[in-house]
């Protein structure tokens, strides 16, 4: 079956039939409703990812147990199928109709798929019975106040339940508080006006007969403005007109609030929200207050329809109940939720608005750390691990090799590592530390205490060039310990493989340092005891899980030089212990980082002469553009030439780039840190981990193409010796002002977590994650920015819980609210 032979539409009928009807597997003149929903599921559209296939097939299945169910499990099973099914439609339309925006919607889906056993398994929910029969999983159509019609249009906001409504929350709200005089109106604000109709009109537009425009000019005692709003469809009737322009007749006072626009023709608003005020100037009974909501809308569907929506649902918010305990809602000083929802939607006043915002972004990060930590919980119960000392010949032996003293953070993150392992309980530790600060160590102090125990290692790096350099550094250690270790990438040769792989899988090789190709199938330990995964955010969910699997319950360690706000940190790694390397090894002197613009490159390039001159290396990176692979060698090949023949004929200037094999890379890399080179031009493939200690300065080319993150990170692969090192920052004569100003950030900080947190400010969380599954949660109304201490709250509160009783027994409505709401939160990204 392919997505055009899906009958969406009558699938949708016979759901909503069945839902009118009172949940009863109405009996059509062919089938039963459940049979006719099992038949017409059991072939999914072809082009779905597996993840909505596997959906897509248990829900036919679950339809198979219809006649089993009770209400309330059909009234769920309905409405989770509703809404699966119109999020399948777009996705399907949407990859014929235009594939550039396929992946988006792919995501989207992925992130509001319920679980599968949600419908059937989640009891229902704490509720209050309001006098009236309704429920939570009520369909909009039978609440009173809402037609079948306006039903229907909900729906294509995907809102299908009472439920769903009380939880479309605002994305914003007019605030009949930011009264602006007409004449003090700027263009680009977004502003309240309040006056009176001088002149209304409604008509079909000349151009476009289905577009019909209302125009109102509207006027206070300092002016007057035109307001324009413009309707599609099939309003373009006379009567409908009519009927608008009663609605503002001259004299009626109006208010007004939208963005100021400026056109040829003066100043407007354009579809402004409009509301009719009594003659004394007070809002209409609808918008209760002076705040007033503003939901997300989609074709066909006036901000009218969801705000009456809403205002129908908001008398069964008492349905919600509280699973919040209450001993916590004090604690933390928080509204009961009920009181929150309905002041979101309709807030008296600001300030209570704030208060009901605070509340249900508390349940957000509540709920994931929640989730997170009972995770975590879980795993810790079931799994048992080696048990691997950290005292022992090797480990001393080790210590001795080392030219130098290690750092007091290496001390304190070796022995936290140390502990965990000599626990029968996996560890599962995250190490951060900035550029330099020496994680490598730390590793290879844990792979040391695994071989010491019997164990087998495996170290996995997200390049070829990376998996490379810590094999060449733990060789060196390693063959003056008399330690056997191999690595295995991708290009590693055939008969070298044949060669890796029995030993591996003997037990005689204890230590496999590599790539992805580390997960791969043939590849199979004899007894993996701890893996460790350098720059681990650079790997998925589901390859860490695959490599988890080649041992029985090993100790992971994963490690990352992308230090990241703490925020972020508690809710991406909030099920990991983190250990934090703070500190850098000593002499190392803080790196000069200076912008310069393209008039000052001479300067530039004196610098890098004399510290060639002086014996040192030198790196320059260009930026990727993103639209062409092509283009970005062309410009990486002709910088080269440039700078090999023009600027520095007297060096020896090197090239690496991505679309380079692995040997040439390797070749370009090792030729480099010989000293053979004494210029890279490069890509951004240097920026994890490349380990050149003599290099001294970083040239970026169009620095205001990157993240601040990223050039931290590229910042890194200088300043690893004793000697003063130097970032040149240089910008396109045509970068922002914006941009140089974000610059500045680098040139003032060496602190990459300050670095990072400034970075997310500008960027958001899941660019500085700088990956598309990041991982990072689809929040609703919390800001991982704005609303850094009410995750920690949160944080401390579900740590309360979960200390309490780690298994939720003696907090069911709680238990219950966390799997509805868990899932939802992680979204497809996490749960791989
Ligand atoms: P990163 O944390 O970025 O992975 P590395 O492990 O690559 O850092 O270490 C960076 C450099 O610092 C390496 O050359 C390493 O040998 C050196 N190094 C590590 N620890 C120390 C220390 N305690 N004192 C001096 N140099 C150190
Ligand atoms: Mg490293």
């Amino acid at each position: 079956m392919n997505a055009e032979s899906v009958d969406w539409g009558r699938l949708q009928k016979a759901l909503s039939v069945e839902a009118q009807r009172g949940f009863t597997d109405v009996v059509g003149s062919q089938y039963r409703f459940s049979e006719f929903i099992q038949i017409s599921l059991k072939n999914s559209p072809a082009n779905l990812v597996s993840a909505d296939i596997r959906r897509w097939q248990t829900l036919a299945a679950e339809y198979g147990r219809y006649p089993e169910l009770t209400l309330e499990q059909r009234q769920n099973l309905l409405g989770d199928t509703r809404r699966f099914l119109l999020d399948m439609e777009r996705v399907c339309t949407t990859t014929r109709t235009a594939a550039n925006s396929a992946s988006k919607q792919y995501q989207v889906v992925e992130k509001t798929e319920p679980s599968p056993a949600r419908s059937l398994s989640t009891p229902p929910l704490n509720s209050n019975r309001s006098s009236s029969q309704i429920s939570l999983n009520q369909a909009l159509s039978q609440v009173s106040g809402i037609g079948s019609r306006n039903a229907d249009k909900l729906a294509k906001l995907g809102l299908y339940t009472v439920y769903d409504l009380l939880y479309n929350f605002p994305r914003d709200h007019i605030d009949y508080a930011r009264q602006v005089n007409i004449k003090e109106l700027e263009a680009g604000e977004t502003v309240t006006i309040i006056g009176t109709v001088k002149r209304c009109d409604c008509f079909s537009s000349p151009r476009n007969k289905k577009l019909t425009i209302l125009n109102i000019v509207l006027k206070d005692s300092t002016g007057q403005i035109k307001l324009c709003r413009f309707f599609a469809g099939r309003q373009s009737n006379r009567g409908w007109q009519e009927i608008q322009k009663r609605l503002y007749p001259t004299g009626a006072i109006v208010a007004a609030s939208g963005l100021v626009k400026s056109s040829k023709y003066g100043l407007s608003l354009d579809n402004p929200q409009l509301e009719v005020l009594d003659e004394s100037g007070t809002i209409e009974s609808l918008n209760v207050g002076r705040v007033v909501p503003v939901y997300a809308l989609t074709e066909g569907i006036t901000a009218d329809i969801v705000r009456k929506g809403v205002q129908s649902v908001i008398p069964h918010v008492g349905l919600l109940g509280d699973p919040l305990p209450d001993s916590l809602r004090s604690r933390y000083e928080l509204i009961p939720l009920q009181e929150a929802v309905s002041q979101i939607h309709f807030p008296r006043d600001r300030d209570i608005l704030e208060i009901a915002r605070r509340r249900l972004v508390f349940d957000e990060f509540f709920y994931l750390q929640l989730g997170l930590l009972h995770r975590r919980q879980g795993l810790r119960e079931t799994q048992t691990g080696a048990v691997l000392s950290g005292k022992g010949k090797v480990i001393n032996q080790f210590y001795k090799l080392l030219p130098f003293k290690l750092t007091n953070a290496q001390q304190r993150v070796i022995a936290e590592i140390l502990e965990d392992l000599q626990k029968p309980k996996p560890m599962n530790r995250l190490v951060q530390g900035d550029v330099g600060a020496g994680k490598t160590i730390v590793a290879v102090v844990a792979i040391l205490a695994a071989i010491q125990a019997g164990y087998q290692a495996a170290f996995m790096a997200p390049t070829e060039v990376l998996a490379e350099q810590h094999y060449k550094k733990l060789v060196s250690w390693f063959n003056l310990l008399h330690l056997p270790v191999e690595l295995l990438t991708g290009s590693t040769k055939a008969a070298k493989r044949k060669q890796i792989l029995p030993q591996l899988e003997t037990g005689e090789l204890p230590v496999l340092v590599g790539t992805h190709a580390l997960i791969q199938d043939p590849v199979n330990f004899h007894k993996l005891g701890l893996i460790v995964i350098d720059e681990q955010h650079r790997f998925g969910v589901g390859q860490r899980a695959k490599l988890q699997q080649k041992g029985e319950d090993p100790h992971v360690l994963t490690m990352t030089a992308t230090p990241i706000p703490r925020t972020l940190a508690l809710t991406l790694h909030g099920d990991l212990d983190v250990s934090q390397i703070d500190e850098l090894p000593p002499g190392r002197q803080a790196i000069q980082t200076t912008i310069f613009s393209g008039k000052e490159r001479t300067h530039a390039y004196d610098l890098i002469k004399r510290e060639v001159v002086q014996g040192r290396q030198i790196y320059v990176v260009l930026p990727l553009v993103e639209e062409s692979e092509k283009l970005d060698l062309k410009s990486a090949i002709e910088e080269y030439q440039r700078l090999q023949e023009v600027i520095f004929p007297e060096f020896k200037v090197g090239l690496l780039h991505g679309r380079m094999s692995s040997a040439e890379k390797e070749e370009a890399i090792g030729l480099f840190r010989d000293g053979h080179t004494q210029i890279l031009v490069s890509t951004t493939v240097v920026e994890v981990g490349v380990d050149v200690p003599n290099a001294s300065v970083m040239l970026i080319e169009n620095a205001e193409r990157f993240g601040l993150s990223q050039l931290h990170q590229l910042r890194g692969r200088v300043g690893r010796g004793a000697d003063k090192s130097y970032c040149i920052l240089m910008t396109h004569p045509k970068a922002t002002a914006d941009a140089r100003q974000r610059l500045n950030v680098m040139e003032q900080s060496q602190d990459g977590f300050l670095i990072a947190e400034m970075d997310m400010r500008l960027r958001g969380p899941g660019e500085v994650m700088g990956m598309r599954q990041s991982g990072v949660p689809d929040f609703v109304l919390a800001s991982l920015v704005e609303d850094k201490e009410i995750l920690i709250l949160a944080r401390d509160a579900a740590e309360k819980v979960i200390n309490k009783d780690p298994t939720l027994e003696r907090w069911p409505v709680l238990k219950s609210e966390l799997d509805k709401r868990y899932q939802k939160l992680l979204g497809g990204a996490i749960l791989t």
